[in-house]
Order: structure tokens, then C-alpha cells, then sequence
């Protein structure tokens, strides 16, 4: 049984408690049609289990996840719907844009033309000295210890 938590919408379209339109299921995944799509095809994939973050779910689990996105990608390119190609977007955390804490992919059909576009801080387009690049990564290293 995936585990629930009462207040999150996510979890209520699960359990059916929620209304949705399900594109996908299986055992430990779903994808479902954003209720405010930002571009016609605009699907979620979630885990079925409860998460509020990507780090918050159990090592080893996020593999299905991306499986059910590359899943919905390509439906989306045989769908009829237009989708030149696709993007896979995923706001972990508020600072992130993040306002449902349940976590999703959004998969996004895209165009020439549709008029997305990501922008990036002040600070895009510098490019460090190797040594900062190295020291970052450093960090990283140190901190991906057992994770
Ligand atoms: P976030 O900003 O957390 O990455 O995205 C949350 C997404 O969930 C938004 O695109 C929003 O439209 C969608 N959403 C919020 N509530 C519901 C709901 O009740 N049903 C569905 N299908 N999507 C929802
Ligand atoms: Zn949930």
C-alpha cells in the first residue's frame, strides 16, 4: 500500500478521493493531467507513495518515476497533440517554485513557437576557473556519501 497523508491533493487522486484524469498507472506510479495546464498535453507523473521531495524518497525508488515520465513523452509525440519535444520539469522545493509538496514531474509537450522559456540569474553565462568548478564539486562529492 502506498503511504498516504490526508491533506495532500496527490494523494486523494491515488486513492480516488480526488477526481483526475489518469493517463497512466501501475503498481507504483501515476500520471494525470494537470488541472492548469500551461500548454495542452501539460501531464504530471507522480510516485504513489507520499514524498514531499525528491531526497525524501526511499534510495532505490525514483527509477519508476522517470520510467512513467519516458513513457508519457513519448505518448505525448504520438499523441496528435502538438509536441516537437518535450521537457521534464520538476520544482523541488518552494524556493524552486514548488506549491504542490507531493513530488511530480511535470512533463511538458513543446513547439517552436509555444513561448516557453526558462530564465536563468544574473550570474548565467560566466564561466568559472576549473579550481571553483573543482571546489564545487567538492562539496558535492563530500556530501553524496551515502545518499
Ligand atoms: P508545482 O508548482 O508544485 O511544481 O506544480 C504543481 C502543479 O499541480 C501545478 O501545475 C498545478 O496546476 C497542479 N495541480 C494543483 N492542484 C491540482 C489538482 O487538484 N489536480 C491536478 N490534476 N493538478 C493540480
Ligand atoms: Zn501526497
Amino acid at each position: 500500500m502506498p503511504v498516504s497523508v490526508p491533506d495532500c491533493i496527490f494523494c486523494k487522486i491515488v486513492k480516488r478521493d480526488a477526481p483526475a484524469s489518469i493517463v497512466f498507472e501501475d503498481e507504483t506510479t501515476m500520471a494525470f493531467m494537470d488541472i492548469r495546464p500551461m500548454i495542452p498535453g501539460h501531464t504530471l507523473v507522480i510516485p504513489k507513495s507520499h514524498a514531499a521531495y525528491l531526497e525524501d524518497l526511499p534510495k532505490g525508488s525514483s527509477g519508476p518515476i522517470l520510467e512513467t515520465a519516458r513513457k508519457v513523452a513519448a505518448a505525448l509525440r504520438r499523441s496528435g497533440l502538438r509536441c516537437e519535444a518535450v521537457n521534464l520539469w520538476l520544482a523541488n522545493g518552494r524556493a524552486a517554485g514548488q506549491e504542490v509538496f507531493h513530488v511530480h514531474f511535470h512533463v511538458l509537450p513543446r513547439f517552436h513557437g509555444d513561448g516557453f522559456g526558462m530564465r536563468a540569474g544574473p550570474d548565467y553565462g560566466r564561466m568559472p576557473e576549473r579550481a571553483e568548478l573543482e571546489s564545487t564539486a567538492e562539496k558535492i562529492r563530500h556530501a553524496i556519501v551515502n545518499q
